[in-house]
């Protein structure tokens, strides 16, 4: 199946992987597209998104267990990247809205690493 099977066409993320949106990417691999979030809560703010469309979390099945161990082993070393302290004095929050009342605005799966030195905006 090619790639552009995976993006729904009304998807915002997907667009934004597709380049069809433009968005500031972090990181980009096999698997996963990273960018900064166009809202940031916090000096750093960015999305983890799964290249191939999948909801939310509440969709995630087996066959997605190598991306989404992939993602959380990614996450730590890009946090570092975009400027958060290191672990215990620094850090990040990861938080991934799930569905209606998880606060869940866009319907693909993102996971957002938030972090860097407070107040923050939000949380
Ligand atoms: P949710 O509430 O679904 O967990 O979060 C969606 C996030 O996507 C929000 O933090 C929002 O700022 C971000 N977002 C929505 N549209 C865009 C966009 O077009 N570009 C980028 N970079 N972020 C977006
Ligand atoms: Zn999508």
């Amino acid at each position: 199946m090619s790639d552009s099977a995976h993006h729904h066409p009304d998807c915002i993320f997907c667009k934004i992987i597709a380049g069809q949106i433009p968005s500031k990417r972090i990181h980009e691999d096999e698997h996963v597209f990273v960018f900064h979030d166009i809202q940031p809560w916090a000096p750093v703010h960015f999305l983890m998104v799964p290249k191939r469309h999948i909801a939310s979390m509440a969709q995630a099945g087996p066959e997605h267990a190598h991306m989404l161990g992939h993602m959380m082993v990614l996450a730590p070393k890009l946090a570092l990247q975009e400027g958060c302290r290191p672990y215990p004095e620094g850090g990040f929050r990861i938080v991934c809205n799930t569905g209606e009342d998880g606060g869940q605005e866009v319907h693909h799966l993102h996971v957002h690493v938030i972090g860097g030195p407070r107040p923050w905006k939000k949380g």
